[in-house]
């Protein structure tokens, strides 16, 4: 069997990585991957695929070959295809965070800031889409967005494009998966009361730089609970933009203890309140001490610990003279 790639637990060092980007960083080998996609079935023998690439140097050919097969390239009975790693490359070529930039002056696109009804404007630089309101420091939402996707969606759709790419991001984080190099992530519940009271939900990847946050709102909006609640009440958080979400924009809930970290958020709808209890949850510290009969899970390597977070709800009247319908 053949193994494409043998550091398949993502530890590359320094040294492969190099390695790694100077193995794609020639026009022919990327030509070779790219056309490699484009070859019906995703597979070819050598001379289908020299031909898709259009190279007449059957030697140069090969040696380009041949510097891809192993890690980016898998050849099984003298045909070729992408590998795993070959597919997520391409991923990211096709996706332009490696080649492209571009900015979207700020636009107007006919919505009002929740807290102070000034017209919203979109962005997007740095390969990040924003919507923000220009006098409310607070009410601001921001995320990567790769500038392909930005291509296909239109320069004044900035706003469409940050509200779709942040609920896939906010999904894949939630399912406890980094959003860079797709590794296990695990949440950590932060209330920070410094200056403004900031409730949010933090990933930080071991296996690469990337730290995310959600806010507890965005964290929640996903629940069931949560979804049936806005459901009731004729709101469809499916298709209802980040913005127009109050409970989505507050930045906090009311810090109920520090350690562990509890933390109360009211979401309200129409006249009533879904009161979230949010706490965070670790793994005990003597977590590979014997623990048969606790009922704990028991997990595969005991030198990791991993935190999750734990919701329940409640409903509250929003006031004392809600009318019973
Ligand atoms: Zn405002
Ligand atoms: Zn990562």
């Amino acid at each position: 069997m053949n193994e494409p790639n043998k550091h398949s637990d993502g530890t590359d060092t320094a040294e492969e990585m190099t390695a790694t980007f100077a193995t794609l960083g020639n026009e022919t080998r990327l030509r070779i991957v790219r056309s490699l996609w484009g070859v019906p079935g995703g597979e070819a023998t050598f001379s289908e695929l020299q031909a898709a690439v259009g190279m007449r140097d059957s030697g140069q050919f090969n040696y380009h070959l041949n510097k891809l097969v192993g890690r980016f390239v898998q050849k099984d009975d003298n045909r070729y295809r992408l590998s795993s790693a070959g597919v997520l490359v391409l991923g990211a070529i096709l996706s332009g965070s490696y080649t492209t930039s571009d900015r979207v002056p700020p636009y107007a696109f006919g919505d009002a800031c929740l807290n102070c009804d000034a017209t919203l404007l979109a962005t997007y630089e740095d390969e990040h889409a924003r919507v923000f309101c220009p006098t409310c420091p607070t009410f601001t939402l921001s995320t990567y967005v790769p500038p392909r996707i930005l291509e296909q969606y239109g320069r004044e759709q900035v706003h469409v494009a940050l509200d779709h790419w942040g609920r896939l991001t906010v999904e894949t984080l939630r399912l406890g998966i980094c959003t860079n190099c797709h590794s296990r992530v695990d949440p950590e519940l932060r209330h920070q009361t410094e200056d403004v009271d900031v409730s949010l939900v933090a990933y930080e990847c071991e296996r690469c730089p990337k730290d995310s946050q959600i806010s507890l709102g965005m964290y929640l909006m996903r629940d069931p609970a949560v979804v049936s609640f806005h459901h009731e009440h004729g709101v469809n958080l499916e298709s209802e933009p980040f913005w127009r979400l109050p409970f989505l924009m507050e930045e906090s809930g009311d810090m109920l203890s520090e350690e562990p970290v509890v933390v109360e958020k009211r979401i309200r709808a129409g006249d009533e309140v879904l009161l979230a209890t949010i706490r965070e949850d670790h793994e005990p510290e003597d977590s590979d001490k014997d623990q048969e009969g606790t009922g704990r899970e028991v997990h595969h390597r005991s030198e990791e610990v991993h935190s999750r977070i734990d919701v329940t709800f409640e409903r509250e009247a929003a006031d004392e003279t809600r009318v019973e319908q």
